[in-house]
């Protein structure tokens, strides 16, 4: 991978993270550094740079300029880029795994499926030929057809959170770049180095030069973007706040934005369900990742008589270990930073305050030799009740809170009145429980008898309530829709057709 040791602007014998700026990789002018800390040990392996306004601005007319050479390429030439890239990425599978585990922490199987998930968009980009297609309509008046067509807009911006480092920058710059636009990418800066591993093997299938660019930094770097003019969208994903700050700010700039935003996702529990695979996709998906998914599940809802499977759910997570990401026996990595363990513990402290009962207390989970790492083991709290903070609030973490309920529809109300909607499930053997809760929740994502119902890439990925804001185009086959301009043209194709209207005459009349 490519790194700049020693640069002066970064902290001396660290591992520097370059910018992709204009058409090479290269060590930020910044005098603002941060270190950055392996999640499973607590140790600093390298620095990232707040990259300078300047060099913003550098990025965003390097994307405009190859913009304008890129939009005029043949579309099948588009396509072949991406089918290059994508096999680029799956051989470089195992490493890209490795590096997501070394950045976030996740298991093997996590971070594989993190990188997955982002070959399958780029798969899915490559078909843009017929994602692109437009619509005709031949003869709309005598001679005259109309027909639509669909162009590229220009620089897109792409603001990536730390928990998916490959799949969430894949969902945005393969696609934006496909459709005809360039694209500056800001990764997280708690994450970066996967966002340039994924960059260089852009550039290695073939990506022209200037269209793709990676920048990193914060809030300043953020807000310099989203003024900046020739940013004509932005793709967002992260927290609810800042996703509202972005929708608000970038759409105040009349841009076209889509911010894809935290989650509270329910699991209800029929009395009728399997009780061996509810509870196993249940634990996987409340502390699979560590929590740190927006489609983890974090609140369970049993109903009725399968308010006696509690101590069953408690037994099942209280075997889950945490561990190293190549640790075959480790069910879930450490929590991204210190910072983060620190507000999930005060939430807990804050749970018990509240009255809610802790079964099962993950705060002094350690594993051995690496005290140093963010560590929180699966943590179930129950007789958790709405107005409590815990359930009001993101936690983020593997802390699973159960609640119980009487019947399906009061489960259903109880949802629907969270403030968050991106993703739930049902676990029921009753086709008529699971069709009445897929038409009266609420909610983005549903699965039936699925614990993570994240969709695949050709379907549209939403949320309701705080969960997402703006244009709702924001994945697979709908994301091309917002990545482009339709254009509908009417055309008469022979002059030897024209005819003479009055100044009041619509032409499609005659
Ligand atoms: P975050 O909101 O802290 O950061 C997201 C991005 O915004 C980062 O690139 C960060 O640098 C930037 N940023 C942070 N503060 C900013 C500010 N004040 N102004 C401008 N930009 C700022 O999110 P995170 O902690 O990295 O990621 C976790 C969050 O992302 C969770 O809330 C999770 O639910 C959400 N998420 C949602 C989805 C979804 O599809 N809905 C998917 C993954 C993650």
């Amino acid at each position: 991978m490519l790194v700049c040791m020693g640069i002066q602007q970064g902290i001396p014998n660290m591992q520097n993270v370059p910018l992709l700026l204009e058409s090479s990789f290269q060590p930020s002018e910044s005098a603002d550094y941060r270190e950055l800390v392996q999640p499973a040990t607590g140790e600093p392996y390298a620095c990232v740079p707040m990259a300078t306004l300047a060099e913003l601005d550098r990025a965003v007319e390097a994307a405009r300029q190859a913009q304008l050479l890129w939009r005029d390429i043949a579309i099948p030439e588009r396509a072949r880029l991406m089918m290059r890239y994508a096999a680029l990425l799956k051989e470089q599978l195992g490493a890209l795994t490795e590096l997501v585990a070394l950045e976030t922490g996740k298991v093997e199987a996590d971070a594989r499926g993190d990188v997955w998930r982002g070959i399958e968009v780029v798969e899915h980009a490559a078909s843009v030929t017929q994602l692109m297609m437009g619509e005709t309509v031949e003869n709309v008046a005598r001679g005259i057809d109309t027909y639509s067509i669909i162009q590229p807009m220009g620089v897109f911006l792409g603001i990536t959170p730390f928990n998916f480092p490959a799949m969430i920058p894949l969902w945005m710059f393969p696609l934006a770049i496909a459709c005809g636009n360039g694209f500056v990418l800001k990764p997280s800066e708690q994450v970066p180095q996967t966002a340039v591993r994924l960059a260089e093997l852009f550039l290695a299938a073939g990506c022209p030069q200037g269209l793709l660019q990676v920048v990193h930094g914060g809030a300043a770097q953020v807000d310099h973007l989203l003024q900046h003019t020739q940013i004509v969208g932005v793709s967002f994903v992260g927290s609810v706040p800042v996703g509202q700050h972005v929708y608000r700010t970038a759409s105040a700039q009349l841009k076209r934005v889509q911010c894809m935003a935290g989650a509270k996702n329910h699991m209800v529990v029929m009395p009728d369900a399997a009780p061996a695979q509810a509870i196993n996709a249940l634990v996987g998906a409340a502390c699979g990742a560590a929590g740190q998914r927006c489609m983890a599940i974090s609140v369970v809802v049993l109903v009725g008589a399968a308010s006696n499977w509690l101590e069953s759910i408690r037994a099942a997570m209280t075997a889950l270990r945490p561990g190293l990401w190549n640790d075959p026996q480790a069910d879930l990595g450490p929590l991204i930073s210190a910072q983060a363990k620190s507000r999930i513990l005060a939430l807990i402290q804050h749970g018990k305050e509240e009255g809610a009962r802790c079964l099962l207390d993950g705060s002094n989970a350690e594993v051995a030799g690496h005290a140093g790492g963010h560590w929180l083991g699966p943590t179930l709290f129950a007789d958790v009740r709405p107005e409590m903070r815990l359930y009001q609030e993101e936690i983020f973490g593997p802390v699973l809170l159960c609640m119980q309920v009487q019947s399906l529809d009061e489960a259903i109300e109880l949802i629907n009145a969270n403030p968050f909607g991106n993703g739930c499930s049902i676990f029921t053997s009753s086709g008529a429980s699971a069709r009445h809760f897929q038409n009266r929740i609420q909610v983005g994502q549903v699965g039936i008898n699925v614990p993570v119902p994240v969709p695949l890439p050709f379907f549209s990925f939403t949320g309701w309530r705080k969960s997402f804001y703006g244009d709702l185009h924001a994945y697979g086959k709908q994301a091309v829709r917002f990545y482009t301009e339709t254009k509908t043209v009417t055309a008469r194709w022979f002059e030897d057709d024209a005819q003479v209207v009055g100044p009041n005459t619509s032409i499609l009349l005659k």
